[in-house]
């Protein structure tokens, strides 16, 4: 039997609706965790014992660094004990994957974090929570999740927390890894692993929270035809320390917004290009010069995940050839 502890965020997967056919209008964050694992003990009694943890009760829009940083400590604090061989994150699907992302760049321990949401709430025909979460209790007891980072699962996928993004407002099939596809699934009550995620992550990471009390501020322009230079210059003046620029294709720009970033690095701003493509590298001196004009290169994060990348990285240096390193890393 693994001991695994369910720390609860809030989301649809705690959401009810007032009728059970409503899967769009309804209230998220309402069930305590307690609610939505009652039925889960019988199923799991030869897998799992499970505890659980209230961390949170909210619509996941409302999440914070502050409660990522509880969050965090948490979970270090749990899997430090050799009684605890897992942790299960309930949290809603809108920013899950920033929430992933980030614990997989700051717990310490090879032992499965699996983050786990639900697209319809808890009360509705069909609701997709109760079988989400049975699954990702079953990932974060098994063997075969230690060592592969944060995961996330939802309708029967296993995703890595670097490369799952949301990719549909409403239907259960949601979370993918676009191009880059699933790590694997999870059927029947196990699960069947075909990749690994190649970059570095959890326990063999260098970003830690100790001794930190946040993170710097880093806010994401996108960019479109027509954008106008003063809103990332407007960031920069309410004390932002990193922009992430949602480029057009290949993390590109017009003249003016190049100019408008060099403007702002030159203020000690760092500044990384990312793109508002789906999917595909922001390639080094395309037909941007980052050599030349001192931007970094997100790889294939994409900007709300190069973000996260980057508050933790300014947490520890303004150096753009070491943060681009560790673009290439994470
Ligand atoms: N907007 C809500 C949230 O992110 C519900 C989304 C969901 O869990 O599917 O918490």
């Amino acid at each position: 039997m693994k001991n695994i502890v369910i720390l609860a965020t809030g989301g649809t997967i705690a959401g009810v609706s007032s009728s059970i056919t409503d899967t769009a209008n309804y209230q998220p964050a309402i069930l305590p965790i307690e609610a939505i694992t009652k039925d889960l003990t019988e199923p799991l009694r030869n897998i799992a014992h499970i505890s659980s943890e209230q961390i949170a009760q909210i619509d996941s829009a409302e999440m914070t660094h502050e409660i990522w940083f509880t969050l965090a400590g948490r979970i270090n604090a749990l899997l430090s004990s050799p009684q605890i061989d897992g942790v299960v994150v309930t949290h809603g699907t809108d920013t899950l994957e920033e929430t992933a992302y980030f614990l997989n760049l700051v717990v310490r321990s090879n032992k499965p974090v699996v983050v786990v949401g639900a697209m319809r709430p808890a009360s509705a025909l069909s609701s997709d929570g109760p079988m989400n979460l049975y699954n990702a209790i079953i990932l974060a007891a098994s063997r075969e999740a230690s060592g592969k980072g944060v995961l996330v699962t939802l309708n029967n996928s296993i995703n890595s927390s670097r490369e799952v993004t949301k990719t549909n407002t409403s239907l259960q099939d949601s979370f993918k890894a676009p191009e880059l596809g699933y790590l694997g699934y999870l059927i029947e009550g196990e699960p069947h692993f075909y990749r690994e995620p190649t970059r570095k992550h959890t326990y063999r990471s260098e970003f830690i929270l100790d001794g930190l009390s946040g993170l710097p501020p880093v806010e994401i322009i996108y960019g479109h035809v027509g954008n106008l230079s003063n809103l990332a210059q407007a960031a920069v003046d309410s004390g932002v320390k990193g922009l992430v620029y949602a480029g057009l294709g290949n993390g590109n720009m017009s003249k003016m917004m190049k100019e408008t970033f060099m403007g702002i690095q030159a203020q000690g701003v760092v500044v990384v290009r990312s793109t508002r493509v789906s999917s595909g590298i922001v390639t080094c001196n395309g037909a941007v010069n980052d050599d030349l004009s001192n931007f970094i290169v997100s790889d294939t994060l994409n900007p709300q995940k190069s973000s996260i990348l980057l508050a933790l990285a300014l947490s520890k240096t303004t150096d753009i050839p070491t943060i681009q390193r560790m673009f290439w890393e994470y």
